[in-house]
């Protein structure tokens, strides 16, 4: 961050988010959305023309801090039983204020001293007046004598029914910033900000050329169709001309796709083709879940590892569109990394230290072509069925493509009762309904068994755990005390899905497919 903003010379300010700061520019949907939550609760529109920021807030389903103009103004969390909810900052609280909204309650000068100071509740002795509206479980905002915004928080009690008590349980306390009252553009953003773009934009094409001249091999760029692949295709190709990857997990929004292929008049595309892996993997190993990501290897690895083997049988360098703020796995990663899963491949993250908001300030100063879906307020344009979704990614997923959203929740049927599939618990193998799903898998894992020697392995196996034993020693090197883990690890041993990802990992080669697809030994 410069001291001065470069366009306008005044004093540039430090803006606290939660972290880790993943910030976007607001979709028209999601303006409309911010609008509609607010004029339900409080009777104004809070968002006009402003250029309206969200910073992903790290919740149990779909959370952002909305910024307008220099301010965190409220947050928005996504409840699956209710829809979107509204929790006001002070400077929000102060908004809805000035524009004659509801929701306000007054407090007298010592409650609100000893709010603003030590952040206690709001007392019923210490209320002077509030809106006649409120009703018990409401979000609203504490004023002072003055007029001004001291509080935000939820009211326990209707003031004028009780003597006392807590009224208003104080989530923020703080009196109220005033809104910059300028107006903001995101073209006045781009142009304040492209010292900053231009210089970042400078070092990571500078990475990129310094790591081709010692990494002598073909150059690639993975491009998934999402904004940070897009940027670092862009930076890329200032330096060479890259040979692009697209790994198609076959469960692509059909969007992705066809915007991907936009490009191939461009650029050379390979495709590295799960095809339908998703689905047979889901059939054998159970819907995949955020702590259970067999799709990963299934639908990513493998494809990849068969591409490259392919055409770049001497390994490439491929770049991507990591960046360290987006979870503490990938700050964990190096800038130039190997990955043993996919031995043929060296890869190297030029925008590994960018945030997510110099990344749509740079799309947008170099105006290049985004998917669709982020325009409708998607923030992953990745597989569509993934465990790692929030449920209102799936909300979205039925206003475009209900028929998908059917598909994934018929085939979750087959192994979860309903309960999982609506409360969105399949996502987590640790909270679906354990005995539900492993009594209903048993019998497909069982009939898999059939193989005269797998056959003969489970049912000793069996006949051991019916003893009780405490624990089951298999070839005299394994120990488990998990009845369904060693029936699970049985049938995975039988299903190969032919991915093909264990190839790469293997380091004597030994691993190979065999004639009808599976693995097999040499
Ligand atoms: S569905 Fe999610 S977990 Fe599975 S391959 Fe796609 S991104 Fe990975
Ligand atoms: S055993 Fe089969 S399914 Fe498992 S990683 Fe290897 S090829 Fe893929």
């Amino acid at each position: 961050m410069k001291e001065k903003c470069p366009s306008c010379r005044s004093r540039a300010e430090k803006l606290k988010v939660t972290p880790p700061g993943e910030i976007k520019f607001a979709s028209e949907k999601e303006i409309r959305m911010i609008n509609r939550v607010i004029e339900e609760k409080f009777g104004v529109t809070i968002l006009r023309n402003e250029l309206v920021l969200l910073n992903k807030l790290p919740a149990t389903d779909k959370a952002y801090e909305v910024i307008v103009n220099g301010r965190r103004i409220l947050q928005v969390h996504f409840l699956p039983e209710s829809g979107w909810i509204p929790k006001l900052k002070p400077e929000g609280g102060q908004l809805i204020y000035n524009l004659g909204g509801r929701g306000w309650i007054i407090a007298d000068g010592k409650a609100s001293e000893s709010i603003v100071s030590k952040g206690v509740n709001l007392m019923a002795p210490g209320v002077t007046d509030a809106h006649p509206s409120l009703k018990v479980g409401d979000e609203v905002y504490v004023l002072n004598p003055a007029g001004r915004v001291i509080a935000t928080g939820t009211l326990k009690e209707v003031w004028s029914s009780v003597k006392r008590g807590v009224i208003v349980k104080v989530r923020d306390s703080w009196e109220a910033d005033d809104i910059f009252d300028k107006e903001s553009s995101l073209e006045a953003a781009v142009e304040a900000n492209e010292p900053i773009l231009k210089e970042e934009a400078e070092l990571s094409v500078s990475f990129i050329q310094k790591t081709l001249s010692f990494v002598k091999k073909d150059v690639t760029v993975a491009f998934s169709g999402g904004k940070d692949s897009l940027i670092v295709l862009d930076l890329v190709s200032e330096v060479i001309d890259p040979k692009v990857i697209f790994t198609d997990t076959g469960i692509e929004y059909p969007e992705t796709v066809k915007y991907v292929k936009s490009f191939s008049g461009d650029y050379d595309i390979l495709v590295a083709d799960a095809e339908d892996g998703f689905w047979r993997g889901f059939e054998i190993l159970g819907p995949p879940a955020r702590d259970y990501r067999w799709c990963c290897k299934v639908c990513k690895l493998g494809p990849t590892n068969k591409l490259l083997k392919e055409v770049f049988p001497d390994g490439c360098i491929t770049f991507v569109g990591q960046r360290r703020y987006e979870s503490s796995k990938r700050a964990k990663q190096r800038r130039i990394f190997t990955n043993p899963w996919i031995p043929l491949q060296i890869g190297a993250s030029p925008i590994r230290n960018w945030s997510s908001l110099q990344v749509w300030l740079y799309i947008s100063w170099k105006g290049l072509r985004i998917n669709p879906l982020y325009l409708d307020g998607f923030d992953r344009v990745g597989c569509w069925p993934c465990p790692s979704s929030d449920m209102w990614d799936f909300e979205m997923l039925k206003e475009r493509h209900p028929n998908l959203l059917k598909k994934l929740e018929n085939e979750l049927s087959k192994f979860l009762p309903e309960e999982d599939i609506k409360s969105g618990n399949w996502r987590f193998l640790r909270k679906r309904s354990p005995l539900k799903f492993w009594e209903r898998n048993l019998e497909r894992w069982i009939s898999l068994l059939s193989n005269e020697y797998y056959s003969k392995r489970f049912n000793n196996l069996l006949k051991s755990i019916r003893k009780n034993s405490e624990s089951i020693r298999i070839d005299h090197r394994l120990s488990l005390r998990d009845e369904r883990e060693i029936l699970w690890i049985l049938a995975k041993a039988v299903s190969c899905l032919g991915c093909g990802s264990c190839l790469g990992k293997c380091p004597t080669g030994a691993l190979g497919l065999g004639a009808d697809g599976k693995i097999e030994i040499s």
